[in-house]
């Protein structure tokens, strides 16, 4: 053993010894919150629920409510005796005396808050910061709030952040440091202050636009906490967060009246893999500034957040996954911190005793006084150690939040599970008992051990496995990633890619019709709709000849393409995946030109179309081969399926890439020919579609590319005899037609045409009266009018219970005004403008129609004055029968309509022509449940966004007026492609009947290849 390991164990048993004088009442066995620890622990599963109904609790009113919630959550599925054990006299009471149980329970609850919230006010707070001052621990105040979600709450936010520097600086006015030397780098007074509750829109993707707003408040603070000789130190939060709170610290206290400002802090997150080269950036930075700066090192509160953001969008996942790799580089970056104790001024924020054993004994090896830099532990947890480290003449300081019950339940939650947590420190400490040798262990060698086949102590790698649904033999299928903006390399490259469209502006693009490229004397022109003055580009227009042309092509290439096998049609389909990834950027660089999509959004619709291309290729190699429909002696019975024949796609403009790439890539994996129409929209889009299919190798006549009126040439085509097939998105009012006309049979028509057919909505989110609001308001935001409201499932009607109407509304409004509107161009932005002059028109006429009918509760005013921009909208006081209750607009106008109660609500949502998506945000599991059952919607969202499905994973389509039933990007969409045919062969003449018959036989293919 070295040195170092015996001194820090020698430290670490020291610290031991004076805990288990005061063991921890928090970890006692009496008490209701102890209960709760000991259930949680015992049962994952159980602990989740636990924690969910403790979140919800605030929020419900009544004691009914309460008893009713409790049964929902506990009624089954669990040991009626342990829960009972837990809630002792609460369930048991419920039955006899709800008006008894319901309150006692917000009691245990509220009392179990107090013990991880020092306050619920400034004042309140300060007993407790008194008895910590008299044992000689210090203070940092954080305020609790419900999240941000519009500039009010931020402003509001930002006024009780200055209320409280005066109070506390008030209070305190003569409190001494408790250890009387190096005060200096110490004011007594410390607040932490969170970014996310001064701003409410930040944008990772965009650093300089968010710091430029927050700089203002952050600096409005400073200013006075300086006066008053207030430390501040800026918290951090997720990792999508993270780089813009480094820049706006570096920005700020580069700043000539800040700069030789000392008392300021950040965080850095030991848990992430960046880390390291954050923290030496600060270092190099603070050396050039010249004056010091705090640095409060902790592992990091988000992990389990951190894990599934990534896992969902396909990113590299930015925390470690074991936690022996997180404890080993917090100790990295403590050695890092006390050797430039001359810039840094240190804070270890960690109640693991190796952890602070560790910084003791290499800040004692480096000479550094161990008044120089302090420990912080959070208010509520390992009060022991804290004790411990002040009689060992060390600085403490204490993390205090202060707000309200219902304000501060995120944050009591994240304690629960740190509590709870099967990795962390104080459970296996206080409540397991493993032994001091354990847990005072080189996390180094931990890692090593587990390197050497030994685990190390670790759920978190089962925990990553993919739980995607297998669509090909034995290999799971996987989304494309999205592009995370918050990463400054990738908006150096979409900065870039917009650059280069821009010089490309007035291209011109030519029809391709079996191969060959054509120009007609008639062009159409494609605008910018944020400034219609510019033109992206030129597209020749087919009339009625070069329709017939096509067909003419499609038709003659079918009889080859058919009876290509259906593998090298799966390659081609990835070869274009491929070009599609390589070309991700100028692609959604195009889309921000040509239908004004924010850049998140244009990077969606191009990462869907990869989806496409890929997901069907597997989908495809799932049913290509000829399957044994039943093994019966003698007779060989095989289903397999042809192609249609021609198909001609359709496509709208609001997700230029995918649903074109969609429609073509399952057509053609299937063995159709294909004509595509893209929008007149976004018709460059539709161009570079067809390039990419070239250059994938798509034999000539197979994929034909047709720009034109829809009135004239789709029309013309949807009747012609040699189209087979016809995928169509886009309005009910050109669907019913088509729908219409492919029903007729013309002379010479060889099959009965398919129609796919997919149409609008008119989307419905109820809110119930115990939702989450912090998420349902933001959620319901970004649904209504992420890319100006032009998703075909978009939110349009929000259906609030009465007995939250008022808050939903007045939180609604605000988080409407801080909505970013403006050219897309610049990140950041969330409404753009709507796509063409005419759907300007009509929207303003809806606008007007529900100012007659309704009350026009908000209307953004902010707006570019040039391009089609619709200020986002919304109405209160909307009755189901009003136009704007029924008729989609595809525009950024959301109708709120009040109910008396979810029956009323169901009613309402289901009262519509249309049933694409529809959304619930509840934490009531039989209210779910029934939403489950109930809802009529092809999608339904529960607790989330009611836009944004992924292939695979969300297959999406609706009914009734919204559509024919197929669900793109699922399982079973290949289908609607393809004619299913049985070949059934006797073999069993002269009774040679052979043993056994394979499940699959190769593709019927003639002549064979
Ligand atoms: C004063 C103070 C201020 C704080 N401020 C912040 C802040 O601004 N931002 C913030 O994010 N957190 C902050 N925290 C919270 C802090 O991150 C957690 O309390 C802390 O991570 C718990 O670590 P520990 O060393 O006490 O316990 P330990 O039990 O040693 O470590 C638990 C931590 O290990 C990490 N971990 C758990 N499982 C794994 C795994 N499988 N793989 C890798 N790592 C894993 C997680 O970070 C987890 O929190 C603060 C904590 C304190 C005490």
């Amino acid at each position: 053993m070295t040195s170092l390991q015996s001194e820090i164990e020698k430290r670490g048993r020291r610290i031991f010894e004076l805990v288990d004088k005061y063991p921890d009442s928090l970890f006692s066995k009496a008490g209701f919150y102890q209960r709760l620890m000991t259930l949680s622990m015992r049962d994952e599963q159980l602990k989740l629920q636990l924690f969910r109904f403790v979140a919800v609790l605030p929020s419900l009113h009544t004691s009914g409510e309460i008893i009713a919630h409790l049964r929902e959550y506990f009624a089954d599925g669990h040991d009626s005796r342990k829960l009972s054990e837990f809630l002792e006299a609460g369930v048991r009471l419920a039955g006899l005396a709800p008006w008894i149980s319901g309150p006692m329970l917000r009691w245990n609850v509220s009392e179990m808050a107090r013990q991880f919230i020092a306050g619920r006010n400034p004042n309140d707070v300060m007993r407790t910061l008194r008895k910590r001052r008299s044992q000689k621990i210090g203070f940092t105040v954080d305020l609790l709030g419900e999240a941000v979600v519009g500039e009010t709450e931020a402003d509001e936010y930002a006024a009780r952040y200055l209320d409280l520097l005066e109070g506390l600086a008030r209070e305190t006015r003569d409190w001494v440091d408790p250890l009387g030397t190096n005060s200096d780098l110490f004011p007594v007074v410390n607040v932490s202050v969170k970014i996310s509750a001064l701003y409410s829109q930040i944008s990772p993707d965009n650093p300089a636009g968010t710091i430029a707003n927050l700089a203002p408040k952050l600096r409005a603070l400073l200013r006075r906490a300086r006066e008053l000789g207030v430390f501040i130190n800026v918290d951090m939060e997720s990792y999508a967060h993270k780089n813009v709170t480094l820049e706006l610290f570096k920005t700020i206290f580069t700043e000539e009246e800040f700069k030789s400002w000392p008392h300021a802090g950040i965080v850095i997150q030991a848990y992430l893999r960046d880390s390291e080269a954050d923290l030496r950036d600060l270092l190099e930075w603070g050396g050039r500034r010249g004056t010091r700066f705090g640095v409060r090192l902790v592992k990091g509160a988000y992990w389990d957040y951190e894990t599934t953001k990534s896992r969902q969008n396909g990113w590299d996942c930015p925390v470690y996954l074991q936690k022996p790799e997180s404890d080993a580089n917090f100790e990295t970056l403590t050695r890092l911190l006390l050797e430039n104790e001359s810039v840094v001024t240190s804070a270890f924020g960690s109640h693991n005793v190796r952890s602070i054993a560790h910084a003791q004994t290499f800040a004692e090896e480096l000479g550094v006084d161990r008044s120089r830099f302090e420990f912080q532990l959070l208010y509520g947890m390992a009060g022991p150690i804290k004790r411990a480290l002040v009689e060992m003449g060390y600085r403490v300081r204490e993390y205090c939040p202060v707000g309200e019950l219902l304000p501060g339940m995120s944050y009591l939650v994240r304690r629960l599970l740190e509590n709870t947590s099967n990795e962390g420190f104080l459970r296996a400490k206080f409540s397991e008992n493993i032994p001091a040798e354990d847990l005072l262990r080189d996390p180094c060698e931990v890692l090593r051990g587990s390197r050497n086949g030994v685990r190390p102590p670790s759920s978190a790698a089962t925990n990553m496995t993919t739980t995607t649904p297998q669509t090909h033999s034995g290999v799971p299928y996987k989304n494309a990633s999205l592009t995370n903006f918050a990463l400054p390399e990738n908006q150096e490259k979409m900065r870039a890619a917009l650059r280069e469209q821009r010089k490309q502006f007035g291209r011109k693009v030519p029809l391709t019709i079996n191969g060959e490229k054509i120009w007609t004397d008639k062009t159409f022109s494609s605008v910018n709709p944020s400034q219609p003055d510019q033109i992206v580009g030129y597209a020749a227009e087919a009339g009625i000849p070069e329709a017939e042309r096509a067909v003419a092509a499609a038709r003659a290439a079918f009889e080859k393409w058919r009876r290509t096998s259906f593998e090298e049609r799966c390659q081609l389909l990835e070869r274009a995946a491929e070009v599609l990834e390589r070309r991700r950027f100028e692609l959604s660089a195009l889309e921000v030109f040509e239908v004004g999509k924010p850049w998140a959004e244009a990077d969606g619709d191009i990462r869907e179309a990869i989806d496409f291309c890929t997901f069907y290729a597997r989908q495809m190699r799932l049913i290509g081969q000829p399957r044994l429909t039943q093994n019966v002696p003698g007779e060989e019975s095989y289903r397999h399926y042809w192609p249609r024949g021609v198909a001609l796609v359709i496509a709208p403009w609001n997700f230029p890439m995918a649903i074109l790439c969609g429609m073509v890539s399952a057509a053609l994996v299937t063995g159709n020919t294909v004509i595509m129409k893209p929008s007149e929209q976004s018709v460059i889009i539709g161009a570079m579609l067809m390039e990419i299919y070239e250059e994938a190798g798509v034999p000539p006549g197979v994929l034909n590319f047709l720009n034109g009126k829809g009135s004239v040439i789709g029309a013309h085509m949807v009747d012609h005899k040699d189209v087979d097939l016809i995928a169509f998105t886009g309005s009910r009012e050109v669907g019913l037609s088509i729908w219409e006309s492919a029903g007729k049979t013309r002379e010479g028509q060889r099959e009965l045409k398919r129609v796919i057919c997919e149409m609008g909505g008119k989307n419905a989110m109820i809110v119930d009266s115990d939702a989450d609001l912090d998420e349902a308001i933001v959620d319901s935001i970004y649904s209504a009018f992420g890319f100006q409201g032009q998703k075909c499932s978009a939110l349009s009607r929000l259906i609030v219970l009465e007995e939250n109407y008022d808050r939903v509304v007045e939180r609604l409004l605000a988080a409407a005004a801080s909505v970013r509107v403006g050219n897309p161009e610049e990140p950041g932005i969330v409404v753009g403008p709507v796509i063409d002059e005419a759907a300007y028109r009509r929207i303003l006429d809806y606008v007007e129609a529900g100012k007659s009918e309704a009350t026009l509760a908000y209307q953004a005013k902010d707006i570019p004055p040039h391009g089609y921009f619709i200020p986002p909208t919304i109405f209160t006081g909307v009755k189901p029968n009003m136009r704007i209750a029924r008729e989609e607009i595809f525009g950024p106008v959301l109708s709120v309509l009040k109910v008396r109660d979810l029956d009323e609500a169901i009613e309402v949502a289901n009262g519509t022509d249309y049933a694409l998506t529809g959304g619930f945000f509840s934490r009531s599991p039989a209210n779910i449940e029934r939403i489950k059952a109930q809802l009529e919607a092809g999608n339904v969202y529960i607790n989330r966004p009611c836009t944004g499905a992924i292939v695979g994973r969300h297959p999406f389509g609706g009914f009734k007026m919204s559509g024919s039933g197929t669900k793109a990007g699922g399982e079973d969409y290949l289908l609607n492609f393809l004619i299913p045919r049985v070949v059934t062969e006797n073999v069993a003449s002269h009774g040679l009947t052979p043993e056994k018959t394979p499940e699959y036989r190769d593709e019927f293919l003639w002549p064979k290849q």
